[in-house]
């Protein structure tokens, strides 16, 4: 049979762009993952590549609020999604886009893997590379993404406290044992110095993601600092990888290492 149009755009697109998924993973919640991965994704756009954010972290999906795209709907055409744009050149699906705003998203896991599907063989275009937020930990959405959407990649986003490490390294070895390539490990909230008095200190305690790296032999990709200007700009929508102060310095240079 001779195929629709449709189905050939579709099957030419893909073919031509060779796309790329970039994991972002992390043990567990609230280490900055999505933080990391929103302003990976800019600074990685920034340095000239083509970059898509797929958010399925269906436990809190930040996404569309970190890139100030907050209540916009995907538009569909042809039963594709269509990324919604967002003000850094980002285009951006996100679980939470998929259910009406603030009600909590209760799938089960096949419905979950399937929503990751549906974000990321919607209608890309010519983004050749899409960094996709996980949800914390080791369930389903991590193995639909692993068994069906082969990453090239996977980076693991911890603080320096041994909780967190532990919890990280469960994460890696579940994409070692997938032969997923870890591109490395970043460590985030890395030391804090004091806006008032400029003393620093380590609320979370001092390279221990970077020893952890070396143990388990993966990259250390560089440590975020925790600062009061990273979680403003985060909460104002203006991610600091898309702006100019010392915050985006550690990203782009995060990106440089995982753009090689
Ligand atoms: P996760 O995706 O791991 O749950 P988030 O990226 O949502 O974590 O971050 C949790 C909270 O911590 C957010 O309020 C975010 O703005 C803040 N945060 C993340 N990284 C930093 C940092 N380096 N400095 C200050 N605040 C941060």
């Amino acid at each position: 049979a001779t195929p629709g149009i449709a189905e050939v755009r579709v099957a030419q697109t893909s073919e031509r762009v060779g796309r790329r998924l970039i994991a972002v993973a992390s043990g567990k919640g609230g280490v900055g993952k999505s933080t990391v991965a929103a302003n990976l994704a800019i600074a990685l756009a920034r340095a000239g590549r083509r970059v898509g954010l797929i958010d399925a972290d269906i436990y809190g999906p930040s996404q569309p609020k970190l890139l100030a795209v907050e209540g916009t709907r995907p538009e569909a055409r042809e039963k594709q999604l269509l990324p919604v744009e967002t003000p850094y050149g980002v285009p951006l699906l996100s679980m939470g886009q998929l259910v009406p705003a603030g009600q909590a998203i209760a799938w089960r896991g096949p419905m979950a893997g399937g929503a990751l599907t549906q974000l990321a063989e919607a209608d890309w275009g010519l983004h050749d590379t899409l960094v996709v937020d996980l949800p914390p930990g080791t369930g389903d959405v991590q193995l639909t993404m692993i068994q069906k959407h082969k990453p090239a990649g996977a980076v693991i986003v911890s603080t320096p406290q041994d909780l967190a490490l532990i919890d990280a390294t469960r994460a890696i070895d579940l994409f070692a044992k997938a032969e997923v390539p870890v591109i490395g490990l970043v460590e985030n909230m890395s030391g804090y110095v004091c806006p008032h008095c400029g003393e620093a200190s380590e609320p979370f305690g001092q390279g221990g993601a970077e020893a952890a790296a070396a143990k388990l032999g993966i990259p250390f990709l560089g440590r975020i600092p925790l600062a009061m200007a990273v979680r403003q700009a985060s909460d104002a929508g203006t991610p600091p990888a898309a702006g100019n102060g010392p915050e985006a310095t550690a990203f782009h240079q995060i990106a440089a290492s995982v753009g090689e």
